[in-house]
């Protein structure tokens, strides 16, 4: 009786991970003006991804506020430059950009926020680039998001 349950138990538990891709993923953000992630695979298995960026600082969102913003590499910079003039109110993205594939809310030290987006929006072979809009931010934090196999 336990060896028929402890091999289903054994079973189930080995055919998770190729039941389900992992289609989504936690990124942080802190008073260093840091990311903790330099690459995200989005495996192009799943539908749909989301990212949650956590802030784990302290620093107001007036002071180092971070967002988690995705474009094409080759549009990160006209988009960051664009956010910038958009100011904090609109959080330092121009509204309605369509250059903007997927963006999280702008937040402080302590906060979270997620976006979940479709993952036909993304092309192999495409480079992808995500960053922080904060003036001064995008500079340095920033990373490379490519579809995976
Ligand atoms: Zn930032």
């Amino acid at each position: 009786m336990f060896a028929k349950f402890a091999l289903a138990a054994i079973l189930s538990a080995a055919a998770l991970p190729a039941m389900a891709a992992n289609c989504e993923t936690v990124i942080e953000g802190n008073d260093a003006m840091q990311f903790n992630l330099k690459e995200i695979t989005v495996d192009k298995s799943c539908e749909k991804y989301t990212v949650t960026l956590k802030h784990v600082g302290k620093l107001p969102v007036s002071a180092m506020g971070h967002n988690w913003v995705l474009t094409t590499t080759d549009n990160m910079e006209a988009t960051a430059k664009d956010g910038m003039a958009a100011g904090a109110a609109n959080g330092y993205l121009k509204p309605n950009d369509d250059r903007v594939i997927a963006h999280t809310d702008m937040i402080g030290g302590g906060e979270e926020s997620s976006v979940t987006f479709d993952v036909n929006k993304l092309t192999a072979g495409e480079n992808y680039t995500y960053f922080c809009s904060f003036p001064g931010h995008w500079a340095i934090m920033k990373g490379t998001l490519k579809l995976g196999s």
